[in-house]
C-alpha cells in the first residue's frame, strides 16, 4: 500500500524551510512513495509551486505538481508541462481548479477531463497522470451519477489513478469505488485522508470543499473549545479508525493532506504501524 503525501507552497522562507523538515521528518519515518504540490488556479501560486516541486525533486523524492487549468491558456499549460518534462519529473496531478474570485473567466480549459487530453496530446505517456474523486459528490454536480460519469470520462481520457476529496464516512467512498467499476473502470482511487489538528479550520475546509463532517465529530469538536490537546486526540482517533477500516478493505493507498505538519500524519501512520 502506497503511503503519499501533499504540500502546499509556503508563502515565506521561513514557511519554505518549515517544509523541508517536515519532508525530512516524513522521509526518515514513513518513507511516501511520492509528495505532491498543489497549485493555485489561475496560476496564483506558480512561483512557490515551482520552487518547492524543484527542491523536493532535487533530493531524489518522487514528486507530482498539481496542476489546475482554469484560467491558463493552453500555451501556458504547454509551456509548465515542458518545465516539468525537462526537470525530469514524471508523475502529475491534473485539475479544473476553481476560479479565485475576481477572476471572471474560465480561460480555455473548461473541466479536468480537456486538461488531461490535452497533457496526453501534448506529452504521451511522459507522466503518470492523477485525477481528483468526489466520493461526496463534487459540490457543483449537476447530480452524484453525473459526477460519476464525468468522473469516469475523465480517466477515459487518460488518467492513470485518482486521489479523492478527504471524507470521513467510508461507505461514500467504497459506493463510488463500486459505482465506477461498475462502469468498467479499473484505476486506484486512493483515499485523500484529512488529519483533525484543528476544528473551526476542519468544519470551514469542508463547507468550501463539500466534505461532511459528521454531526458527531462536529459536535464533539466544538465541545473541546479552545483545548487544542483534546481536539487533536480525538482527531487522531477518528482518523485511525478511519484509515483502519479503509485498509481492511484493501484501498491501495492513502494520500494525506498535511498542511505541511509532519506530527498528526505520525501519529496517525504510528497507530497503523506503518511508521
Ligand atoms: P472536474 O473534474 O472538471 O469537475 C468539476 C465539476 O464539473 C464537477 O461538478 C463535475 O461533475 C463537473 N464536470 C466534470 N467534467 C465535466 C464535463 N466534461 N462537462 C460538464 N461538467 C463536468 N484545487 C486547486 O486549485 N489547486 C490544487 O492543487 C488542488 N488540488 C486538489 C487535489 C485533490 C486530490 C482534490 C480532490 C482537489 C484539489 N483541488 C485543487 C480542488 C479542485 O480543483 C476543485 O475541487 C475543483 O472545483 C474541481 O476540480 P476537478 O479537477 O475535480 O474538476
Amino acid at each position: 500500500m502506497e503511503l503519499s503525501i501533499e504540500f502546499f507552497p509556503p508563502k515565506t522562507s521561513d514557511g519554505f524551510e518549515k517544509l523541508l523538515k517536515t519532508r525530512e521528518l516524513l522521509n526518515s519515518q514513513i518513507r511516501p512513495s511520492f509528495y505532491s504540490v498543489t497549485y493555485g488556479a489561475g496560476g496564483s501560486t506558480q512561483a512557490g509551486t515551482l520552487q518547492t516541486v524543484k527542491e523536493i525533486h532535487k533530493s531524489g523524492q518522487v514528486v507530482a505538481p498539481h496542476l489546475s487549468c482554469v484560467g491558463n491558456s493552453r500555451d501556458q499549460v504547454r509551456e509548465l508541462l515542458r518545465y516539468f518534462r525537462d526537470l525530469g519529473i514524471r508523475r502529475m496531478v491534473a485539475l479544473r481548479g476553481d476560479l479565485p474570485s475576481g477572476m471572471g473567466q474560465y480561460g480555455e480549459f473548461h473541466h479536468a477531463n480537456e486538461l488531461v487530453e490535452f497533457i496526453r496530446l501534448e506529452t504521451a505517456d511522459w507522466f503518470h497522470i492523477e485525477v481528483a474523486a468526489y466520493p461526496e459528490v463534487h459540490p457543483q454536480a449537476k447530480s452524484p451519477e453525473k459526477d460519476v460519469e464525468f468522473f469516469v470520462q475523465k480517466v477515459q481520457a487518460g488518467a492513470n489513478s485518482a486521489i479523492t476529496q478527504y471524507f470521513f464516512n467510508s461507505d461514500s467512498y467504497f459506493r463510488f469505488v463500486d459505482e465506477v467499476k461498475k462502469k468498467g473502470v479499473d484505476v486506484p482511487i486512493v483515499p485523500g485522508i484529512m488529519p483533525i489538528t484543528s476544528s473551526a479550520q476542519l468544519l470551514r475546509f469542508s463547507d468550501a470543499c463539500g466534505s461532511e463532517v459528521p454531526r458527531w465529530v462536529r459536535l464533539r469538536l466544538q465541545s473541546y473549545g479552545d483545548d487544542t490537546a483534546s481536539i487533536k486526540s480525538f482527531g487522531e482517533e477518528v482518523v485511525t479508525s478511519l484509515c483502519e477500516k479503509l485498509m481492511t478493505s484493501g484501498v491501495p493507498g492513502l494520500h494525506f493532506y498535511c498542511l505541511n505538519q509532519a506530527e498528526p500524519v505520525l501519529r496517525v501512520t504510528k497507530n497503523l504501524n506503518l511508521v
